[in-house]
């Protein structure tokens, strides 16, 4: 099965408009370092839909059945109108995530969705077991800079992928949370940030830390700012701690 990383980056994404910093400058001038913001795909699901995925899905054309969101803020969840072109689909999130993408589906369609249409909205209590499709998923809380936030346990025909989504450092202190992710065969951290900010975001070090202690079979670092190292020095980073994984850039594909 394979795992796409459609966006790798933070919010602003790279480059990040006006910005002079060594990493905008170089992704204006090669493509291969831009940073759309961070979403994810695997058989049918799609993890976050970005305001980039009108791009990510003309790129990868791929159909979508499922979308789980992590938590309500933009980059994670503007993409909502976009997934119009799909007539069926299942939503599933916190309340607040899935509030967010009513309230975004309402703004671009009204109150009644187009004849043939059929959306449907599952709020997802934290820690409890949902059958998706053909994925069992478990939703865990983490702390954010948001009122409620979380990242996704998702098994597909015995294939465990864990998705932290945006989190602060805390999650490394979360013994519940490193016992439901230890061993998994794919970790998609987040990796903000040089340094970590406290109940927001992970740092360069932080996350290395986390994917060590979840020891998963394969790590691929994303969520990347535009402010943090460059790819190539976040790679040695990656490889200096022995890490079996990499970088994500947008597009990455992962086999499993
Ligand atoms: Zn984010
Ligand atoms: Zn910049
Ligand atoms: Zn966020």
């Amino acid at each position: 099965m394979k795992v796409i990383i459609l966006g790798s980056g933070s919010y602003s994404g790279t480059p990040k408009p006006l910005c002079t910093c060594e990493n905008c400058m170089r992704a204006r001038l090669n493509p291969m370092y831009r940073r759309t913001r961070f979403s994810v795909y695997v058989e049918g699901i799609l993890i976050d839909p970005s305001p980039d995925l009108h791009y990510h899905l003309e790129r990868t054309n791929k159909r979508v059945k499922h979308v789980l969101i992590t938590h309500a803020h933009f980059d994670h969840v503007f993409g909502v109108p976009d997934l119009q072109v799909f007539k069926e689909i299942s939503f599933h999130s916190n309340e607040l995530g899935i509030r967010t993408a009513q309230d975004l589906s309402r703004l671009a369609f009204g109150d009644l969705m187009p004849r043939g249409y059929k959306w449907e909205y599952e709020t997802l209590e934290f820690w409890k077991e949902y059958k998706i499709g053909k994925a069992k998923v478990i939703h865990f809380p983490v702390k954010h800079s948001i009122e409620v936030a979380g990242g996704f346990l998702i098994e597909i025909n015995g294939v465990r992928i864990g998705v932290t989504g945006d989190t602060g450092p805390e999650i490394l202190n979360d013994e519940k949370v490193l016992d439901l992710l230890r061993g998994v065969d794919l970790l998609i951290p987040e990796m903000t940030k040089k340094e970590s900010i406290p109940g927001v975001h992970l740092g360069v070090k932080d996350s290395i830390e986390l994917a060590k202690k979840v020891n998963a079979e394969y790590t691929v670092f994303a969520h990347i700012s535009h402010s943090n190292y460059s790819h190539e020095v976040l790679e040695k980073k990656v490889r200096e701690a022995e890490i079996r994984g990499e970088v994500a850039k947008d597009f990455t594909i992962v086999e499993l």
